[in-house]
């Protein structure tokens, strides 16, 4: 921490801290249902909730990946480290982005021991949820999406892998679950991903709402599912 502003209590300069990559007030009512993500205040569009650093349509807030940050809310948005910040600084700056937002895919999605998860999307937040459902104690974990070096990643950490551009992925998971579908899922596409069926789209499609009908497809696939991500709208 490089400088501190006078309404900041907790932090001070010299601690070491790390910043999600969203940013939230800490007391509208989304940040205290713990929905930060959603964050009612932050964000300066009205008909939007939730911002973050350096992203398209969320709040005018730059740093993203930049080395010096100005951060809004600083008692509530920094979490601060211990005393082994300096020394193991590589395995907290995972706490930042991708890892933490893979794991909290799979805590809305309340993936618990003993659980059969579908996963759609296996960029760096699908992987994570992956890792994440494993170290949760799932246990089958399935990953959808149709590039084969992803489909590589999913299959080393022990996910069984569905190529949908090839397989129906709603058959795919009947079958593995005994025709039950899975107990929960995680939309890990994200709103900016082309869709596959528009290839020579300009721009890329934001369907957060179809994509997560594919996970309620035939009503079967998927038992429970509830919305997370950056985006409350
Ligand atoms: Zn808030």
């Amino acid at each position: 921490m490089a400088e501190v502003g006078a309404g900041v209590d907790k932090v001070q300069v010299g601690d070491w801290v790390v910043l999600p990559f969203n940013i939230s007030c800490g007391h509208c009512k989304n940040c205290e249902w713990q929905l930060t993500n959603y964050c009612l205040t932050a964000q300066p569009e009205p008909k939007m909730a939730g911002a973050a650093y350096g992203f398209a349509d969320m709040g005018a807030y730059g740093g993203g990946q930049a080395e010096l940050l100005r951060v809004p809310w600083g008692d509530f948005n920094c979490l601060l480290l211990g005393e082994d910040a300096e020394q193991r600084q590589t395995d907290y700056v995972m706490l930042a982005d991708i890892f933490p937002t893979g794991y909290h895919a799979t805590e809305m999605a309340g993936v618990q021991p003993g659980d059969q998860t579908v996963i759609y999307g296996a960029g760096p937040v699908g992987l994570m949820a992956a890792l994440s459902a494993t170290i949760r104690g799932a246990s089958k974990v399935m990953v959808v999406d149709r590039h084969p070096d992803r489909l590589r990643l999913a299959e080393s950490i022990g996910a069984i892998t569905i190529d949908d551009s090839k397989v129906d992925p709603v058959q795919v998971v009947l079958d593995e679950t005994m025709g039950l579908g899975a107990d929960n899922g995680c939309e890990c596409v994200g709103y900016q991903a082309h869709d596959p069926r528009r290839p020579g789209a300009a721009q890329p499609d934001d369907e957060p709402a179809g994509r997560l009908g594919t996970l309620h497809r035939e009503d079967r696939q998927c038992r429970r599912l509830r919305p997370a991500g950056p985006r409350g709208r």
